[in-house]
């Protein structure tokens, strides 16, 4: 746990977002592997994130046990004429608690907007469950000196949503991830003190604009490259509060090795 200045406290969040990537029969095969290596009662909380298609196996497979079962996008309309689409209920129904929002690879390759990520974010606190709203800057955003501001700006636009909820404590699920682009898929990790720096900033934006202690409540996890053996020196930093991990969650040794750097 990460004591804050209020002194509560931030349980780690380690979520394995599985892209596209795994069958059936290899979501139950990995999921068996997982579980095989978990302690009954981890550090951290964990969540993975499955092919729509497969969440309803996945949740078959984790019923009782103790990982989390996440989406890893969601349409902003709970129903109606929008072909292709997944709503919120619909990935409550199918046993879903997390949503990722907003991943990078939803930004660059589908064009999702700040704007379309903030009414995804709202759209899964209204369904009852806890959005991943992940944010970051590209490499040339980074080079020429404009990380913060991009992704404070990135920041912004979900805070300006949570800022139309009446009730506090909604606002206060949301879970930011922040990734920097390039630090996915790519083997470049930012360094534990760059991803502070970063994390830093985001929890000052957030008590500026929401509050200390919905602040200090906050997770904010870091994700891009991260594996086993560069997971705990992440999670070590004060204002890391757990990790979204990709490729290293498609092989059960590293990700149950991430889950217990989170210890
Ligand atoms: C991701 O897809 O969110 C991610 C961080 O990927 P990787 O761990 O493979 O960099």
């Amino acid at each position: 746990m990460k004591a804050d200045s209020q002194g509560t406290s931030r349980r780690p969040l380690v979520a394995g977002n599985w892209k596209l990537h795994k069958n059936l029969a290899d979501t139950r095969a990995l999921l068996d592997d997982l579980l095989g290596r978990l302690q009954s009662k981890e550090a951290a909380e964990i969540v993975v994130a499955p092919v729509f298609t497969a969440l309803s196996t996945a949740q078959q497979r984790l019923a009782g046990k103790n990982i989390g079962l996440a989406a890893q996008d969601c349409c902003e309309q709970p129903q109606g004429a929008f072909t292709g689409e997944v709503s919120v209920p619909l990935l409550a129904d199918v046993g879903c608690t997390f949503v990722i929002v907003g991943h990078s690879e939803r930004r660059e390759l589908f064009g999702e907007t700040d704007e379309q990520v903030k009414r995804k974010v709202l759209a899964v606190l209204k369904g009852g469950l806890t959005p991943i709203a992940c944010v970051g800057e590209t490499l040339a955003i980074r080079e020429a000196g404009n990380t913060e501001k991009h992704v404070l700006a990135q920041v912004d636009a979900i805070i300006d949503g949570l800022e139309t909820l009446d009730e506090e404590p909604l606002r206060a699920k949301t879970v930011i991830a922040y990734e920097p682009v390039w630090a996915i898929g790519t083997g470049r990790t930012a360094t534990p003190a760059d991803a502070q720096a970063v994390h830093a900033a985001i929890r000052r934006r957030l008590a500026e604009r929401l509050g200390p202690a919905l602040s200090d409540g906050t997770r904010i996890l870091y994700g891009g490259s991260v594996k086993a053996d560069n997971a705990a020196s992440l999670m070590a930093e004060p204002d890391v509060d757990g990790a979204l991990v990709g490729g290293a969650s498609l092989d059960a040794t590293a990700f149950a090795a991430i889950v217990a750097a989170a210890r």
